[in-house]
């Protein structure tokens, strides 16, 4: 049982909380760290989808805490990646997660793996963030929004966010890294986008967060249903259903420019069969990354 734990803030990764801890408690290696939190020292620290976090709550729970439920939901990447999966694949990942059941293959339960899209080097973060962090709570941390894949400004103060210098999967796979001050003070350089593409990237960052506020109750059967009449609505389909790609793809990249596409790692290629795009409004039983499925 633990003598103290910090509280966990609003929109605060586990990681991040976890890393919070390390730093107070005094533990010089991060081993003994993993051995306070999960029992062993062999864990690793994963910071988007955490498993047995059923062995933390359960060091934890006196200090009358939120449940291991609410962890995994408001301070995981586990909504983001499971809102466009089907039932099955979110019971085995919410499993996975909670008791670390089945813990091998949640990454390509949800399509990540699968997926061509890679994901951010280093832990981002928002400066205005930053400064309200500290006036409010004395410290910083990392915000689970500002890290997911498809977002790109910050949901609260819409400015592009910086990229850090801490890695997101550091090579010592054991330690918990915090956003300290220090760490945040030097940041790498930032492009600039038009405005157009600026417009989809807020666009996509309220999505985002819809999906990790659980705003999006659909089914793998209404989703597919719903593209389906989306595309015939706009006239991208007939009646049967058939898609006129061709049409689909030029539309597409009309509509979010090939800077925007190539940001988020899907471009448009009207010619390849394997094209996302195609795949994706053709009958499939795959699930695919959440950048894609946003659009
Ligand atoms: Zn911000």
């Amino acid at each position: 049982m633990l003598s103290f734990f910090p509280t966990l803030y609003e929109d605060e990764l586990l990681y991040s909380w976890f890393a919070r801890y390390h730093n107070r408690s005094c533990n010089i290696s991060p081993k003994a760290t993993m051995r306070d939190l999960f029992g062993t020292p062999s864990m690793l620290a994963v910071p988007d989808m955490p498993t047995h976090l059923n062995k933390v709550y359960d060091r934890t729970k006196h200090f009358d805490m939120p449940d291991v439920n609410k962890w995994i939901e408001k301070h995981t990447f586990y909504l983001y990646y499971t809102t466009f999966a089907k039932q099955d694949v979110k019971k085995k990942v919410y499993d996975a997660m909670r008791d670390g059941k089945g813990q091998g293959s949640i990454h390509m339960l949800t399509g990540v793996m699968a997926s061509k899209i890679t994901e951010f080097h280093y832990f981002r973060y928002c400066p205005c963030c930053v400064s309200e962090d500290i006036k409010r709570y004395g410290e910083t941390y990392w915000h689970l929004s500002h890290q997911l894949p498809s977002v790109f400004v910050c949901p609260k103060h819409e400015r592009l966010l910086l990229s850090s210098y801490v890695p997101f999967r550091g090579t010592n796979k054991h330690t918990y890294t915090g956003a300290s001050t220090s760490i945040l003070l030097s940041h790498k350089e930032t492009s600039e986008y038009t405005h157009k593409t600026m417009k989809h990237l807020v666009y996509l960052t309220n999505e985002s967060m819809k999906m990790i506020h659980n705003r999006y109750r659909l089914t793998w059967e209404v989703i597919q249903k719903a593209y389906k009449y989306l595309l015939q609505q706009m006239g991208f389909a007939n009646v049967n259903g058939k898609v006129d790609q061709h049409t689909l793809g030029e539309q597409f990249q009309h509509f979010y420019g090939d800077e925007l596409l190539t940001l988020l790692q899907s471009p448009i290629n009207r010619d390849s069969e394997s094209c996302w795009l195609k795949s994706i409004t053709r009958k499939h039983r795959k699930a695919f990354h959440p950048i894609v499925g946003l659009k």
